[in-house]
């Protein structure tokens, strides 16, 4: 067995592997966990203000809806699309931002550009006709995309742009949700659909000084082109005779910072914990393959991809990149059992030998990362400082083919603060190990908020029956029918992460949920029902199933560096399990849908009235 190969023939010692992770989780762990980062209210309120757009002027809406969608992002685009695929017409979508986009709308910093391969990751391509231009879009692209979806299935005419909600109500009378907003909306909504987005909310790091720096400063996801000069393609002119400091080096750093690199006068990346960053090998579109693609393309991929993702067998890699590599190098042909569902489906193999093959190849594939650091930077402490030690997925994987060279740059230096972070901020700049680093501007790529509260992220609160909030109900652990649907909150729907079927593109789920949504919300209007609400036992039912099934291995997130990822370093107990995803991933959770569906029965939804 793996574990039992000597050293010598591994080209690596497990046990000194295993001991330096140790270490470096051990500098990172503190016990404010969420608590160290600063919440962007008050005197920070104006690091989450729109930089992209002139404030609105508008009568508050005050008409009825059928159905109202939460966010504009690709969540709430999917979801406005399936309704209008299945003839829905009365909707009303409320976003915060002035356009369609979402994080894609928000995140236009130089660099931005999917991760997931773009064919699988922008979604409804087949049905508006488009084809992305390269294996990995950059951000105007995606947001274009975005917004023709929106043009395409006519949802410009139903939307609120930069309007807030704050509150949303059960009105017992009138059997509807009543919606209200900051800009003086009020109106009801017989079904509601929440997109708010996992990552909506930018953070600051918990450090002194923020307010009183004298230079520039914002957070990556409202960039400031004024200042910086250029886009989101680079060419940063603004920057030409500055000295910048960006803190964090998580995904959204990763590929700013070449950029930052190629502009600024001097750059200084102040970095906590290193990223683990692959290769990206992007690549234009093939323009005789876009022609040849075949109707049902883009769904067969995007199924291809998720099920290499779970370990499952299929006959070709269809995206063949990073992320199945990854995938693929952890699991096949090291497991022993039969692993064509994936390791969720039927066949697991034995628990205890996964663990122990998967680790081995973890070390492997982190020494891969830690060598491509050698390789490319020329300064050895440099280079050392840039290795990430801890296994792969605690925390994002990152991919790029310019980040590590960029350190190779005269007037870029790597402020290593080896786990500790930035001590504070100053009038003049960033204080980190002790010595001030003078700056013109500070950009702060420090992340958003992942493990606070639901309606803190929001920004407003659920009231079902009875004046339940789903703060309230939610408080012991989330509570679902297929992650979409809770008892005590009839005609509402959340699009989530928990209690559904993940994969590494989220497209894939959004689908999926968006999908079921509208064919709920369709059976509803078909039967003339006014509500639809979750019988209880298929409630708890649900919630068994996902514990049951959950693979949240407490041991694995204790050992690994904080992140959002193991909610900063305090994995939550059995919680982390009832709050987790599907197991099983989203292939087999789209199929389980697709059973519910052919049964015929709506089992565990009740419908009344009407
Ligand atoms: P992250 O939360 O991943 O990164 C925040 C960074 O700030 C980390 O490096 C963190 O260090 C650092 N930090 C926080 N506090 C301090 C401090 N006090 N001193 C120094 N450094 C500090 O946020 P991102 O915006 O980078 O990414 C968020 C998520 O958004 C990603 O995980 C990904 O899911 C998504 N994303 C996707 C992209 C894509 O598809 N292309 C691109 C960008 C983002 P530490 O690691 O030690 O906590």
């Amino acid at each position: 067995m793996a574990q039992d190969t000597a050293p010598a023939e591994l080209g690596f010692d497990p046990d000194a592997l295993r001991e330096k992770y140790r270490q470096e989780r051990d500098k990172r762990l503190r016990a404010d966990g969420n608590a160290q980062y600063l919440e962007i209210t008050g005197e920070y309120a104006h690091y989450i203000e729109d930089p992209y757009v002139q404030p609105d002027v508008r009568e508050p809406v005050t008409t009825e809806v059928e159905v109202a969608v939460v966010g504009g992002g690709h969540g709430g685009l999917q979801i406005g699309a399936r309704l209008r695929m299945a003839g829905v017409q009365s909707i009303r979508l409320i976003e915060k931002g002035g356009d369609f986009g979402g994080t894609w709308y928000w995140n236009r910093y130089p660099g931005a550009a999917c991760d997931t391969e773009a064919y699988i990751y922008m979604p409804l391509l087949e049905e508006t006709g488009y084809v992305p231009t390269e294996k990995y879009a950059k951000a105007p692209e995606i947001r274009a995309h975005c917004q023709r979806i929106a043009q395409h299935f006519d949802l410009y005419r139903d939307v609120l742009f930069q309007t807030q909600i704050t509150e949303v109500r059960w009105q017992e009378d009138a059997q509807k949700w009543l919606v209200t907003t900051d800009r003086g909306d009020r109106f009801l909504a017989r079904f509601i659909a929440m997109a708010n987005g996992p990552l909506n909310r930018p953070k600051l790091p918990g450090v002194p000084g923020i307010e009183s720096f004298k230079g520039h400063s914002f957070h990556t996801s409202r960039w400031d082109y004024d200042y910086t000069g250029g886009d989101s393609y680079g060419n940063l002119t603004g920057l030409a005779d500055k000295r910048v400091a960006i803190i964090g080096t998580g995904a959204t750093a990763i590929q700013a910072i070449p950029h930052l690199g190629a502009s600024a006068k001097a750059l200084f990346v102040f970095q906590r914990t290193p990223s683990s960053v692959d290769v990206r090998a992007n690549r234009a579109t093939d323009p005789e393959w876009a022609k040849s693609l075949q109707p049902g393309w883009q769904r067969h991929r995007m199924e291809n991809f998720s099920t290499v993702l779970v370990g499952g067998q299929v006959e070709e890699d269809l995206v063949s990149d990073g992320w199945t590599e990854i995938i693929t190098k952890l699991l096949r042909g090291r497991v022993s059992g039969n692993a064509t569902d994936g390791f969720g489906g039927g066949g697991a193999p034995d628990a205890l030998e996964l663990g122990k093959v998967m680790e081995m190849a973890d070390f492997e594939k982190m020494n891969q990362i830690r060598a491509r650091a050698d390789a490319t930077v020329h300064d050895k402490m440099t280079a050392e400082a840039l290795k990430p030690y801890y296994r792969q997925f605690c925390k994002r994987p990152c991919f790029h083919d310019e980040y590590l060279p960029t350190f190779n740059r005269p007037n870029v230096t790597l402020v290593n603060t080896d786990g500790k972070g930035i001590d504070r901020i100053t009038e003049k700049g960033v204080v980190a190990n002790g010595q001030e680093y003078e700056v013109d501007c500070i950009i702060y790529a420090s992340g958003f908020e992942v493990g606070t509260p639901l309606e803190r992220r929001a920004g407003y609160e659920v009231y079902g029956k009875g004046g339940l909030t789903l703060s309230d109900k939610w408080k012991d652990g989330v509570a679902t029918l297929h992650g979409m649907q809770t008892r005590g909150f009839p005609n509402c729907f959340i699009v989530g992460l928990a209690q559904v079927g993940g994969s590494a593109n989220i497209t894939h789920v959004l689908d999926v949920q968006s999908r079921h949504i509208a064919y709920v919300i369709e059976s509803a209007l078909e039967r003339g029902a006014e509500t639809v609400d979750v019988v209880q036992e298929a409630e708890d039912a649900w919630v068994d199933t996902i514990i049951r099934a959950s693979m949240a291995n407490i041991t694995f997130l204790e050992n690994c560096t904080p992140g959002y990822y193991n909610n900063e370093g305090q994995p939550n107990g059995e919680l982390i399990r009832q709050n987790g995803a599907y197991a099983p991933g989203i292939m087999a959770f789209s199929k389980l849908l697709d059973a519910w569906k052919a049964e015929g029965s709506l089992s565990g939804l009740e419908f009344a009235g009407g």
